[in-house]
């Protein structure tokens, strides 16, 4: 596929060139080239999207459930032939390593297999003679248009939260790609093309906050699947409260590691390295704050990480050298995101925490034009600082001494996101304190990237999330279906 080409939206079973409405350059994070250029489409292309979406809705929601999968099973098998070629794009258009890119194809597989049986996830209930004679039944039925605005982290993963759920339960469907990592999902379209989908079922819309805000006040749009910021969360929940849609909406993350003194030292300091520094920490279940009970634990886990941390590698994730290393750091996303991490390392200095590695100022062989930064370790910070309140969405850890496990608790329930936290520790009861008190969605022991398989239900609580209902598994089907309520009775015959 020719990826070097303007990009284009998918409406309608075509691919349709953008109205001239302006352009973004899609850059390398690694390099700063000029990858291609994604349109900023408009509201009145946005309208032809919805509306063939509407019109291929009746007969998609009639068609038997089992042939709705079949041809997801198709799009299911081309990605899985394709994955190298994905995980290779989302590399190159997002920064991150291949392995870490490997596993995202590898998790939108799975995500598509749970949803290839849907003839079975969507089976209502039935109870007999709730009264005598009478049955009560709850059916599950498809709803509508259905649109996904998405962020680039995940420019594969995330829309795949949605888009395989939204679809084997009957309904169409259209994707707002992130305008800076587009790219994935133009290449998955390419395969959406040639599965058998009707028009109109799937769309694909590319462009920026005006299209996605377009998306949020249409009235032919049934509901909205938000990933990104909670400041847009809080936008996507005021306007789909106003225009009377359902949404999802799924924000940004603080997420705490707890290290306990009994803990296995050297295998939790690997892993926390993992879940802080993969992905250049741009990940919304990456872990930003390391906490540590206890005078002893504090002093040896601040040398071991600082220690370990020097030896990870930094550079382009697709540079021959580093294409297989499980642990790389490369670029974040734009220069603008660069700025922004320096600026909060400067406020976190400033405010009291020392910086024990500087990440600033790396240089990286072929990457003089790239958005690198090295990891970087600020310590004796305290709850309530910026660095502590923030999302830095960087290679930046911030690490902090606590008395005990319920001052950190404290400090975890304190804090306005509920995305993550994990604490690591070989003694039950702190385990099991740990998970019953801890204020966040979704919770690991021993594990430092605790996201859930596709088959269980993925979201945060407080600021992390808005909105009643988590995506993947059995959870989503209830985003995309409603459950009618039936009382029913027949009088005998006579
Ligand atoms: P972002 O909020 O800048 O953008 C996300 C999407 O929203 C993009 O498609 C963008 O075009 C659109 N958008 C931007 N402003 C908008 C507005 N005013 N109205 C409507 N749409 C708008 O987020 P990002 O920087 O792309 O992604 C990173 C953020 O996403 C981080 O905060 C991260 O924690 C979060 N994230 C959360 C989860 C989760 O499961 N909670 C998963 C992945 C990423």
């Amino acid at each position: 596929m020719d990826l070097n080409r303007v990009l284009r939206n998918y409406i309608s079973g075509q691919w349709v060139e953008a109205e001239n409405s302006g352009f973004l350059n899609v850059e390398n994070p690694s390099t700063g080239e000029v990858l291609t250029q994604v349109p900023l489409s408009t509201a009145s292309e946005l309208n032809r999207a919805v509306s063939s979406a509407k019109t291929a809705f009746w007969e998609w929601s009639r068609m038997p459930v089992a042939q709705r999968c079949e041809l997801l099973s198709n799009l299911t098998n081309k990605i899985y032939d394709n994955r190298e070629e994905i995980a290779r794009l989302i590399s190159k258009e997002m920064g991150k390593s291949l392995p870490d890119a490997r596993a995202e194809v590898k998790r939108v597989i799975e995500n598509c297999q749970v949803a290839n049986s849907m003839h079975s996830l969507i089976q209502g209930d039935i109870l007999t003679d709730v009264s005598p004679g009478i049955d009560g039944e709850v059916i599950r039925t498809p709803i509508g248009v259905f649109g996904a605005i998405t962020p680039f982290n995940f420019p594969a993963m995330v829309p795949f939260w949605f888009l395989p759920y939204a679809l084997t339960t009957g309904n169409t469907f259209i994707v707002k790609p992130s305008e800076r990592t587009p790219m994935t999902m133009q290449m998955i379209f390419e395969m959406i093309d040639s599965c058998g989908f009707p028009p109109g079922v799937v769309n694909l819309v590319n462009g920026d906050k005006q299209v996605a805000q377009a998306m949020l006040e249409h009235p032919d749009i049934t509901g909205i699947s938000f990933v990104g910021t909670s400041e847009v969360c809080r936008i996507v929940a005021e306007t789909c409260s106003r225009t009377g849609k359902r949404f999802q909406a799924f924000g940004s993350a603080k997420n705490y590691l707890v290290i306990m003194p009994d803990a296995k030292m050297d295998e939790a300091v690997r892993n926390m390295l993992t879940s802080c520094l993969g992905c250049a920490g741009q990940r919304c279940m990456a872990a930003s704050v390391i906490a540590c009970v206890g005078d002893d634990v504090y002093k040896k886990i601040v040398a071991d990480v600082v220690t370990t941390a020097k030896m990870v590698k930094v550079g382009n994730p697709l540079d021959p050298e580093l294409t297989n290393e499980a642990l790389v750091i490369g670029p974040v996303i734009s220069a603008r995101a660069k700025e922004r991490i320096e600026h909060l390392i400067r406020v976190g200095i400033d405010e009291g925490a020392k910086l024990a590695l500087d990440g600033r100022g790396i240089k990286v062989k072929g990457g003089e034009k790239g958005h690198f930064l090295g990891p970087t370790i600020l310590v004796d910070a305290k709850p309530g600082m910026t660095v502590e309140k923030t999302e830095i969405f960087g290679p930046v850890i911030i690490m902090m001494k606590f008395n005990s496990l319920d001052e950190v608790i404290q400090a975890i329930n304190n804090h306005r996101y509920g995305n993550g936290a994990s604490i690591y520790t070989q003694n039950g009861y702190y385990a099991r304190k740990f998970k019953l008190e801890t204020k966040v969605g979704m919770i690991g022991i021993n594990i430092g990237i605790p996201a859930p398989v596709a088959y269980l239900p993925f979201g945060g609580t407080k600021d992390s999330l808005y909105a009643d209902i988590k995506t993947q598994g059995k959870d989503i089907i209830n985003f995309f279906t409603e459950r009618k309520i039936i009382t029913e009775r027949y009088w005998p015959e006579q």
